[in-house]
């Protein structure tokens, strides 16, 4: 049997982590189950995914889409990517593989970056892979919004506000937008 991949994209705050763990949650085994998370995010602490809400739930930390491949998959079905994009682009094929094998993917990520290009991954550059190769995969896509910070209405950018140190970051450096107010 082959799996299904299904994507959750959207700005900063659009809840997709939360997306993501209602999902996880509705899985009836959770011995099958198994969520991972880009070693470099480390907002709320290295082995969990947090909503923006404090709603967690343990992950396997990872460094590099390599590591995802000396994972032991054979009781696995359903495999939970957060914040996808931090990963390097050969993610897009070990999570092929990950499929081929019989296994659910469900990924988070965000879709559009600060300049309005697609979502690059880690090591992006004009030859690289973005996020719109996992997009063209999916099975089914929930494309989740925010509200603007600017006018209150529906937020599908993301807009960096302080340029300072990592690009990893929340409220302090990112705000979600509409188109009008990039
Ligand atoms: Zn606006």
């Amino acid at each position: 049997m082959i799996g299904k991949l299904t994507g959750i994209v959207g700005p900063m705050f659009s809840g997709k982590s939360t997306k993501l763990i209602e999902i996880y949650d509705n899985k009836i085994d959770k011995e099958n189950c198994l969520i991972f998370k880009p070693e470099i995010d480390i907002r709320y602490g290295i082995d969990k995914i947090c909503t923006h809400d404090n709603i967690h739930r343990g992950a396997l930390p990872i460094e590099s889409s390599q590591s995802l491949k000396l994972i032991d998959y054979t009781i696995i079905k359903n495999v939970f990517i957060d914040e996808v994009h931090f990963f390097d682009s050969n993610i897009v094929f070990v999570i092929d593989d990950l499929i081929q094998l019989g296994i659910n993917v469900y990924f988070a990520g965000i879709n559009i970056d600060v300049h309005g290009h697609p979502m690059g991954f880690k090591g992006y550059n004009s030859q690289g892979f973005h996020m719109g190769e996992l997009l063209i995969k999916c099975d089914q896509i929930y494309l989740l919004t925010a509200l603007c910070e600017s006018c209150g209405k529906t937020a599908t950018r993301t807009v960096r506000i302080d340029n300072s140190g990592s690009f990893v970051g929340g409220k302090e450096k990112y705000q979600p937008r509409c188109r009008e107010h990039l």
